[in-house]
C-alpha cells in the first residue's frame, strides 16, 4: 500500500470479491467457468441484416424477384423501420409477402416495457424466436439519443457483480437480431414513444454494447452488426464514432477489432489496476492480465487515433482505494498521454449482491487522483437504475419469464 500519511495507523480496508447470495459457476479446476463456445441451437432463420448488400440481391433473385428489389426492403426496413408487408406498396402485390417472410423474418416479440416516470428511459425486454429473453435500454440526452444493445443472450465471462454474468451464457445473437433492436428502438421514437422529440427526424445517435453479452465473444456477428449501422447506402448510416463497443479484455479480439478499419469508440471494462483484484473481479483476467489488457488498449488507440475509455465500477473498499487511483494513472501514463481517459461509474446494486457503490467522497477523491495525474475522468452516472435498466442489471427475471411465457412469439 501506498498511502503514507504519518497520521494514518489503520490500513485501508479491503474487501475482497465473494459471490453472495448466489453461487458462481466453476470449471473442472475449480475456477470460475468461462464460457465461450454458444450453441448452434436456437439461431434464428437468416435476415436481411446478416447479410451483405450482395448476398441480399442473389436471396431476392432466388426468391424470384429481380435483384433491385432487396434495395427497397433496405429502405423499407433502415429508413422507415418497418418488416410489414402491407407498407410496402412499392412492390408488386405477387411475391411481396414470399420475398419479405424471405428476407425480413419476425425477429424480436415485445415482451414489456418498462420507462422511468420522466419518459426519457425505456429498458425493452424481447423475446427472441427460441423464447430467450434479452434487454435493451434506450436514453434520451440533450442533443443525442443513446441505445444500450445486447450481444449474446446471458453473458459467458461470470464477472461476480454482473446480474448478466451470472445467469451464464444461453447463445450468441445474431447479427440481425441486435440490429432489430436498434430498428425498434427507432420505430418508438418516431411514434413519439420516447417522449417529446426535440426534430422531427430523431433516431438513435449513439449504440453502446452495454447491455447483455460480451461483444468480442461474438465478434463475427457483432461486426457485421456494426457495419450494418455506420453503412450509409445499404445500412443504417450511423456515425462510426457513436457507436462504442465494450469488453472485458479479450485481447486478441481487441487488436483485431483495431484492424477492421471501423473507427469505433472502444472501452475496457478494467475495475482494477492490479491483477491481485482483478483476478478476482474479472475471471477473464486469468488468460489476459491487466498489463496485456491495458497494452492491447493503447494498439488500438495507435491504430485508429480514436481515444480510447477505462470503464471502472466503484464499489466500496473493493477497489477503491486512493493507491489504486495511483496506480492506474501510473499505468496509463506510461503507455503515453492523451489516448485514453477513464469513466469510474458507482456500482448498480445486482439481486442477491451486498457490495455496494463507493461513498460520494471516496468517489470525489478517486477521481480527483486521476484528474490530477493527467488523466481525463469523469464520474458516470448510469441510467434506469429505478428499472433495473443500468449498467450490470440486466437480467431476466423470474417475472419477466412469466409474463414471457404468456406471450406467442409470432
Ligand atoms: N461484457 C462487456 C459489456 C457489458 S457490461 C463488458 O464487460 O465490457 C457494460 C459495463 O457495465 C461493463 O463495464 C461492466 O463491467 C459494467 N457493469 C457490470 N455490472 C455492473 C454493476 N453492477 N454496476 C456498474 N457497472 C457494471
Amino acid at each position: 500500500m501506498t498511502e503514507s500519511s504519518p497520521v494514518r495507523t489503520t490500513k485501508p480496508r479491503q474487501v475482497r470479491p465473494r459471490a453472495e447470495g448466489w453461487t458462481q459457476r466453476v470449471d473442472a479446476e475449480g475456477k470460475p467457468l468461462l464460457q465461450f463456445a454458444a450453441p448452434k441451437k436456437g439461431m434464428p432463420p437468416v435476415h436481411l441484416a446478416d447479410l451483405t448488400p450482395a448476398q441480399r440481391v442473389e436471396k431476392a433473385v432466388e426468391l424470384g424477384l429481380p435483384g433491385f428489389r432487396a434495395k427497397q426492403l433496405e429502405k423499407h426496413y433502415f429508413q422507415h423501420y418497418t418488416s410489414d408487408p402491407a407498407k410496402m406498396t412499392d412492390l408488386p402485390a405477387s411475391g411481396r409477402d414470399d420475398l419479405v417472410a424471405g428476407l425480413l423474418p419476425h425477429l424480436l416479440t415485445e415482451v414489456r416495457r418498462l420507462q422511468t416516470d420522466s419518459g426519457d428511459t425505456i429498458k425493452f425486454l424481447w423475446k427472441l424466436h427460441d423464447g430467450a429473453l434479452v434487454e435493451s435500454v434506450l436514453m434520451r440526452y440533450p442533443g443525442r439519443i443513446t441505445l444500450c444493445v445486447s450481444s449474446q443472450a446471458g453473458c459467458g465471462m461470470n464477472c461476480p457483480f454482473c446480474a448478466t454474468g451470472q445467469a451464464g451464457l444461453t447463445r450468441n445473437m445474431s447479427a440481425a437480431e441486435i440490429i432489430e433492436q436498434v430498428v425498434r428502438a427507432n420505430a418508438a421514437i418516431r411514434a413519439g414513444e420516447l417522449g417529446p422529440a426535440e426534430h422531427p427526424d430523431e433516431r438513435v445517435t449513439n449504440i453502446v454494447f452495454m447491455g447483455m453479452g460480451e461483444p468480442l465473444a461474438n465478434y463475427n456477428r457483432v461486426i457485421q452488426a456494426v457495419r450494418t449501422m455506420v453503412d450509409k447506402e445499404h445500412g443504417l448510416g450511423m456515425s462510426a464514432r457513436g457507436v462504442t463497443v465494450s469488453t472485458v479484455g479479450l485481447v486478441p479480439a481487441i487488436d483485431k477489432l483495431a484492424g477492421e478499419g471501423i473507427p469505433v469508440t472502444f472501452a475496457l471494462s478494467l475495475h482494477a489496476p492490479d491483477d491481485h483484484l482483478r483476478d478476482e473481479m474479472i475471471p477473464i483476467n486469468s488468460r489476459w492480465k491487466v498489463d496485456e489488457a491495458l497494452d492491447a488498449a493503447y494498439r488500438y488507440f495507435e491504430k485508429t487515433g480514436r481515444r480510447v475509455s477505462i470503464e471502472y465500477a466503484l464499489i466500496k473498499d473493493m477497489n477503491d482505494h486512493a493507491w489504486r487511483a495511483d496506480l492506474l494513472a501510473t499505468k496509463l501514463n506510461e503507455r503515453g498521454h492523451g489516448w485514453v481517459h477513464v469513466n469510474p461509474i458507482p456500482l448498480n446494486p445486482t439481486p442477491g449482491s451486498v457490495w455496494t457503490a463507493s461513498e460520494k467522497p471516496v468517489q470525489r477523491e478517486f477521481v480527483r487522483r486521476l484528474n490530477e495525474a493527467g488523466i481525463p475522468t469523469t464520474l458516470r452516472d448510469t441510467r434506469g437504475k429505478e428499472i433495473d435498466g443500468a449498467c450490470g442489471q440486466l437480467v431476466a427475471t423470474e417475472e419477466d419469464r412469466e409474463v414471457a411465457s404468456a406471450v406467442p412469439v409470432d
